[in-house]
């Protein structure tokens, strides 16, 4: 609709106002109320999209005859946009638009949804503060149902929408997320369901939580892929630009490729490659993360947009985790999840040997008698010495799981970082760089500090709490894939490192082809134990950080209870 033909009504003074959709969330489920006006939370599913469709099909309708209206009125904290405004027998009637279907009453005559009742009387009353008309009436249209609802404004509804308002007001000054909906049915159609993760809060209350695998199976509300793509520049020359809505690289000697912004989720920019300003604008603005990784494996650094930075959940998390006995128990299930897979990797190559190997079955037992150890751990310092005992006896295995057939060109000794001494921890080492950037952005996309965390200390440029969740992925999404592509034969001695005195590095083609094995894997699905439904290992990322937000928000019991069977 052209500018000049929308009525503006605006106060002087322009307090914080809020919107009358919000009042529409309110009423549908406090939460998410919560989750979109004040952690600032949006996604645009399907249903959403539709309503938007919708609305601008019937501006477009009304072609010379609809007055669009956007209202403010400082005396109820309110503003807002009419759909329709029309004029019956003297009476101003303002009309709401809706794509669905109309609520049923007792008799089965049509009726209104309690949340479009509390939108539509706002609406009513915005009018009549702002441009003084009495308005007793206003009409939903539902055009799954093909009917019009009358619902009229009276005293009962006049204090229902001032104390929703109120309601909405003690909910902005509040860093408490209001508890999920008791109505269940309300969370199939919520637009919020991936990020709030009501069936994960249901399963985690109750009885028999901690039975794997579930009894029953849930409702799925997370979605099972990420669908945007990760795009990794490895060439050292390249350099991404934005054209429009395309992002474009452009490597010396090469054809330009072009891709659109929005199917990319994530720019890894190793080495020296060069992103522009206007493209890290244009990523800021899209929620699009740029993470930098140097030539030698090394996370060095994220480039986020402002929306990182919502407070709430930050708070949250500060208050939690400064209690020193919460943070060892997450602590211990971090240890046993990891240790428990890495003792299942090993005893899976006990399984395909047919003959047992002693030394194998001895190491498998002992980090199961360490592993039990664990939950009377009381202090963090204990739970990292057992966590190292685990980690040596399973790097001390680790050569049994690649195949003698590779020859000396891959042998193992032992695990070694800083610099990688051999192709297989060159690999190893590159691989855990790919996963902690992986989990900051997981971390950056909840919206939770990641230099905060309950079990790491701050050492290197990777903070603490990417460092412990980590901990949860380091066997599913490198340690497998690396293991699976070397008894595959996957790798050149010569072309996919660079060898010096003291280091083995991977080369281009070699960085290349490790980004390949390590998407791929992100893209596999497995059924997660605990939730009991499909979704690829790159969804297990955030939803992973999601359970561990759970934990102090009264909602915890399921973080860190993936394995291996
Ligand atoms: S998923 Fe359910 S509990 Fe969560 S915000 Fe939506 S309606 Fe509320």
């Amino acid at each position: 609709m052209d500018e000049d033909r929308q009525l503006a009504v605006r106060s002087p003074a322009e307090p914080r106002l809020l919107r009358v959709n919000a009042l529409h969330a309110l009423t549908y489920c406090k939460r998410l109320f919560y989750l979109e006006e004040v952690e600032e939370l949006y996604t645009q599913d399907a249903a959403v999209y539709a309503g938007r469709t919708l609305h601008l099909d019937i501006e477009k309708a009304q072609g010379d005859e609809l007055v669009q209206l956007v209202l403010e009125s400082e005396e109820l904290g309110l503003r807002g946009k009419v759909d329709a405004l029309k004029t019956a027998n003297g009476k101003i009637i303002p009309y709401e638009h809706k794509r669905g279907r109309c609520y049923r009453n007792d008799d089965d005559s049509p009726g209104a949804w309690e949340s479009d009742r509390i939108q539509l009387l706002a609406y009513c009353m915005l009018i009549e503060s702002a441009i003084s008309r009495d308005v007793s009436e206003g009409r939903i249209r539902y055009h799954g149902s093909n009917v019009t609802v009358t619902v009229p404004l009276d005293d009962t509804g006049r204090r229902q929408v001032r104390e929703a308002i109120a309601e909405a007001r003690r909910l902005q000054s509040t860093v408490e997320r209001p508890p999920i909906a008791e109505n269940e049915r309300l969370c199939k159609n919520c637009s919020l369901a991936p990020v709030c993760l009501p069936e994960e809060a249901r399963i985690a209350w109750r009885d028999d939580a901690d039975a794997l695998p579930l009894v029953k199976e849930p409702l799925r509300l997370f979605p099972p892929h990420d669908e945007r793509k990760v795009l990794h520049i490895i060439d050292s020359t390249a350099k991404v630009g934005r054209s429009g809505g395309l992002l474009k690289v452009t490597i010396p000697d090469e054809p330009d490729e072009s891709l659109p912004i929005n199917q990319v989720g994530e720019i890894v920019i190793h080495g020296f490659g060069q992103i522009t300003t206007q493209c890290l604008r244009a990523c800021a603005d899209l929620d699009v993360q740029v993470h930098y990784i140097s030539s030698g494996g090394r996370y060095v650094g994220s480039f986020f947009g402002a929306k990182s930075f919502r407070v709430q959940r930050k708070i949250r998390q500060f208050k939690a985790l400064v209690d020193q006995e919460f943070c060892v128990s997450l602590a211990r299930n971090l240890v046993i999840c990891r240790g428990d897979m890495q003792r299942q990797i090993l005893m899976r190559l006990k399984r395909k040997d047919s003959e047992k190997d002693p030394i194998l079955q001895r190491i498998t037992d002992r980090i199961q008698a360490i592993l039990k150890l664990v939950p009377q751990c009381t202090s963090l310092d204990k739970l990292r010495g057992l966590e190292g005992a685990v980690a040596a006896l399973y790097f001390k295995s680790f050569p049994n799981l690649i195949s003698e057939e590779l020859g000396p060109a891959f042998l193992f000794n032992n695990r070694n970082r800083r610099p990688p001494k051999d192709r297989v921890n060159a690999l190893l080492s590159y691989g855990y760089a790919l996963l902690i950037k992986d989990v900051i952005n997981a971390i950056n996309v909840v919206g939770l500090e990641p230099a905060f965390g309950f079990y790491h200390q701050p050492r290197t440029a990777a903070p603490p709490l990417a460092l412990d969740l980590m901990e949860i992925f380091r066997v599913l999404l490198v340690d497998i894939p690396v293991l699976n592509s070397l008894n595959r034969n996957q790798w050149e001695a010569d072309n996919d490192f660079v060898i010096s005195k003291d280091h083995v590095w991977l080369s281009d083609e070699g960085k290349k082809k490790l980004v390949s094995v390590y998407e791929r894997r992100k893209d596999d699905t497995w059924k997660h134990p605990v939730i009991g439904y499909s979704i690829s290992y790159g969804r297990m990322l955030e939803l992973e950080v999601r359970l561990l937000e759970k934990e102090w928000m009264n909602e915890g019991g399921l973080f860190a209870k993936v394995r291996l069977r």
